[in-house]
């Protein structure tokens, strides 16, 4: 029996089937290469589905990981340590002044963002969100009344009561929405499973505008989109649009846990102590990981690279799409590329899968290309030639 089957076996019987898993072991990784426990070799386009934004094993990160792991791990939150202070010090240098909460998700990062919106406006008897159709926010109880898809939904009522959903991108449908009791919007930059949707600016300078004047909370969920993979550390910097409240999670610890509710300054003193917390947040260890992730962007000039290789690689899709009728559309910001089908895309990502390269599929016929910042010209030229010839199968 080989190994992948044997692993397989044991998930079957102890595991529970909360996935649409791929009969894939991975191993060992680095960077953009991958290898499963019978030493074949994969080219992974979206690396620990999105967390490994540096890719995978980066040595910033590794190094930070094993150095912090012989010093201290955990330290409790009812004491300080350095590192969680530098960290939120780095993400507040490169995003907006204010204050940040450490959890260990992008679900409890969106639930912390939530809680301060809810809280806000609480005296003022103010509670609802309005969130998007499309979105994805995570899969607490919270999350899945947030989010806007019926699936996350189904079979978990009653569900979180608080929340109403509108259309993307259209600035019309939230001012319909907006009443006495809203408190807050909540969106994704870019919506990444939702389909790689991405707002016009007129649309995110006008929510901008619109929250100022009713005074809401704009919340923007970067889970997916933050840490560098737009082209931009954060993808609202595109739209030239600050929140008042950004979260985070994936790719900020480099393959460790973690999440981060970012506020600015005016509501960066909303939670108080005692209104909200978590034992894992911002410990020394993953904080260590995080600070890795921000010392390779720097040093390696990852945004820059990711500005480039997001133009070639959109562009060599788009060479595709010339010759695949079956190709709609490509979507690009920086490395987050959709490209829409008109057919299903689930037997085409499988057979990349089978050839070598890693991808994923989504809202059934669009194709998420997400590699990491570190990616290479040879590397997509590579991911290119493989996919080509899958397409030319269908
Ligand atoms: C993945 C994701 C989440 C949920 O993050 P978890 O770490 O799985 O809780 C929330 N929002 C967005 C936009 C995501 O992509």
């Amino acid at each position: 029996m080989r190994k992948s089957d044997k692993i397989i076996a044991m998930y079957d019987k102890y595991v529970m089937k909360t996935y649409g898993r791929v009969p894939l072991c991975l191993e060992t990784a680095k960077g953009t290469s991958a290898k499963d426990a019978e030493g074949n070799k994969y080219l992974d386009f979206f690396p620990g589905w999105a967390v490994s934004g540096t890719g995978h094993c980066h040595p910033a990160v590794s190094k930070a990981v094993c150095l912090q792991a012989k010093r201290l791990m955990h330290v409790s939150n009812n004491y300080y340590s350095e590192l969680q202070a530098l960290l939120a010090k780095a993400i507040i240098e490169s995003s907006f002044p204010g204050k940040v909460f450490f959890a260990n998700s992008g679900a409890e990062a969106n639930e912390a963002a939530v809680k301060l919106a809810r809280k806000y406006g609480h005296e003022s008897g103010r509670y609802e969100i309005i969130t998007m159709t499309k979105s994805f926010h995570g899969r607490t109880l919270a999350m899945i009344s947030a989010t806007g898809q019926d699936k996350v939904k189904a079979g978990f009522e009653p569900l979180l009561a608080g929340f109403t959903h509108v259309a993307f991108n259209d600035i019309d449908a939230v001012k319909n929405a907006v009443n006495e009791k809203t408190i807050g919007v909540m969106l994704e930059p870019i919506q990444c499973e939702g389909g790689i949707n991405i707002p016009s600016v007129d649309y995110m300078k006008a929510l901008r505008k619109l929250c100022d004047e009713k005074d809401l909370v704009l919340i923007f969920d970067e889970v997916q989109t933050g840490m560098g993979r737009s082209g931009k550390m954060f993808a609202g910097q595109i739209f030239g649009v600050i929140p008042d409240v950004m979260t985070l999670a994936k790719s900020l610890g480099g393959g460790l846990p973690i999440g981060a509710c970012v506020a600015r300054e005016k509501f960066q003193d909303v939670l108080t102590p005692g209104t909200h917390a978590s034992t894992f947040g911002g410990s020394p260890i993953v904080a260590s990981a995080a600070l890795g992730v921000f010392e390779a962007i720097k040093r390696e000039k990852l945004l820059l690279n990711t500005v480039k290789m997001g133009a070639y690689l959109k562009r060599k899709l788009e060479a595709l799409s010339m010759k695949y009728h079956f190709i709609k559309e490509i979507r690009c910001v920086g490395l987050i590329c959709g490209v829409e089908l008109s057919i299903k895309g689930n037997d085409i990502y499988e057979e990349c899968l089978r050839k070598g390269l890693l991808i994923n599929c989504t809202q059934d016929t669009v194709l998420r290309i997400m590699p990491p910042m570190t990616v290479t010209k040879e590397e997509i030229d590579k991911a290119i030639a493989i996919l080509d010839k899958v397409l030319a199968k269908f």
